[in-house]
């Protein structure tokens, strides 16, 4: 059985993720919410998982770094400051035959419409900020913005985390945390939402040293995602020309991924120079200049960002890792996921439901959950349906008991990527287990 082809892999995806519980339409009982998904019982373990592995990579691994979780509301002359009020828009246009909307910025010819060959409407800005009112009064002084990105709760943070946490640039504010963009053309499934999470991270640095900082972070942030598994032919950094640069960046460059519908954004490391902090100095009245106890002057660090969405690494990782092997009775749909972002580490099944094969089971699965692995018991139909489940769901490893556990109290494991089987004593399972996802996350 041969994997679908390039246009299909896509919609195999979607009904994957939507059988096995990965993601769901939103409100799909009342037709759906256009670009907006819920995540089911595998998919949230799958993307807390990567939300995760960022944390540690960026956090929990480093002494430069602290976190931070501003909230999503803030006051509207931040974006002000930002430049998302005049300037976060997109040129769109519409056609006014088929009444497709597009990106003036995505087509070569901005007269035809590309689907029907309609006339195009002339260009239009549009603010991609969602606003809403803060209070009853539903008037201009009332409006709040929902945050675009999550990286201005950090600026305007600066000192606060600075002074509080004692740091001294370099150093880096990280932070997960759900931003709106009222997109023109979402689509893609989950790859271009108008509700997403992103990855963000400030990193500090004196002003001589950005372009050295901007060279370590592009090579770490592709790093990250091929420690987890992601084939390092889908990765390529695609540097930004210089018309292409945001009006704050000194330089950009994009952590892209070969998506079945092409090469396309997952993160992007920029230096936002000083921009960000000298604004909000201006607007705000109060200098966010970071006092140097070495040289007694005061001075704007430079900022490297990476700037990663949680929903677009989360479906890299679900398209990298789905294969289809092997031929006839033996065919098989797996997802290779790295075990570190694995929904579920590891199933419990007995052979069959009776001579007190479901009993020991119990109690290895009991045995598991008290090691806080997350774990799966199953003791419906064949055994070689269980496995089959268990590989699309991306379950690294399968224990069974079968008679043999009766007389021995030994157990097999059997791990999904190269099917092989082991024996191993039902009292060790759990730490076996535990040293292997350690192992494999090391
Ligand atoms: P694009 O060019 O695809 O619109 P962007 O360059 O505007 O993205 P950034 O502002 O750099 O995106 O945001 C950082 C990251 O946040 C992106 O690399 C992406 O992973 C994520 N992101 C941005 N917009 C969306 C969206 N609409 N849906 C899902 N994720 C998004």
């Amino acid at each position: 059985m041969a994997a679908p082809s390039t246009p299909d892999l896509m919609s195999t995806i979607v009904s994957l993720a939507k059988r096995r519980g990965f993601i769901f339409q939103s409100s799909e009982i009342y037709g759906g919410l256009n670009s907006c998904w819920d995540y089911g019982p595998l998919g949230v373990e799958l993307k807390r998982n990567v939300k995760e592995a960022w944390w540690r990579a960026m956090v929990h691994s480093r002494r430069d770094i602290v976190g931070l979780d501003a909230s999503i509301l803030m006051h509207p002359d931040v974006w002000k400051a930002s430049g998302h009020l005049s300037g976060f828009t997109d040129p769109l246009v519409d056609c006014k035959n088929c009444k497709e909307r597009f990106r003036a910025d995505h087509l070569s010819d901005l007269k035809t419409c590309p689907k029907c060959g309609g006339e195009l409407t002339a260009v239009r800005r549009f603010n991609l900020m969602f606003k809403t009112f803060m209070g009853p009064l539903e008037d201009d002084s009332a409006t709040v913005y929902m945050r675009p990105e999550t990286a201005q709760g950090i600026f305007v943070n600066f000192l606060n985390v600075q002074q509080s946490a004692r740091l001294k640039p370099p150093f880096g504010i990280a932070q997960i945390g759900k931003s709106f963009r009222n997109e023109i053309t979402p689509g893609n499934f989950t790859y271009r939402t108008r509700e997403f999470e992103q990855m963000e991270m400030e990193f500090f640095v004196p002003v001589a040293e950005d372009e050295q900082w901007y060279d370590y972070w592009k090579h770490a942030r592709r790093e990250w995602y091929m420690s987890l598994g992601i084939k390092p032919e889908k990765l390529r950094m695609r540097e930004h020309a210089k018309e292409e640069l945001a009006h704050y960046a000194k330089a950009c460059c994009d952590v892209e991924y070969e998506f079945p519908f092409g090469w396309s954004e997952l993160e992007g490391i920029a230096n936002r120079t000083d921009f960000d902090l000298k604004q909000h100095s201006e607007h705000s009245g109060k200098s966010l200049a970071y006092f140097d106890e070495e040289t007694k002057q005061h001075y704007f660090p430079y900022v490297i960002e990476p700037a990663a969405g949680a929903d677009r690494a989360t479906l890299a990782f679900l398209v990298d890792s789905y294969a289809v092997e092997g031929e006839g009775k033996e065919a098989r749909t797996v997802l290779r996921l790295h075990p570190s972002l694995a929904p579920i580490k590891v199933a419990v099944l007995p052979l069959v439901k009776r001579d007190g094969m479901p009993e020991a089971a119990e109690k290895i699965y009991a045995d598991l959950l008290k090691n806080s692995v997350r774990s799966f018991y199953d003791h419906a139909s064949s055994i070689g349906r269980r496995y089959a489940r268990q590989d699309e769901a991306g379950t690294p490893y399968c224990v069974t008991v079968d008679s043999q556990t009766l007389t021995d109290e030994t157990v097999t494991i059997r791990e999904r990527d190269s099917r092989v089987q082991y024996r191993v004593p039902a009292a060790t399972v759990a730490t076996t287990i535990a040293a292997k996802l350690k192992e494999a996350s090391a």
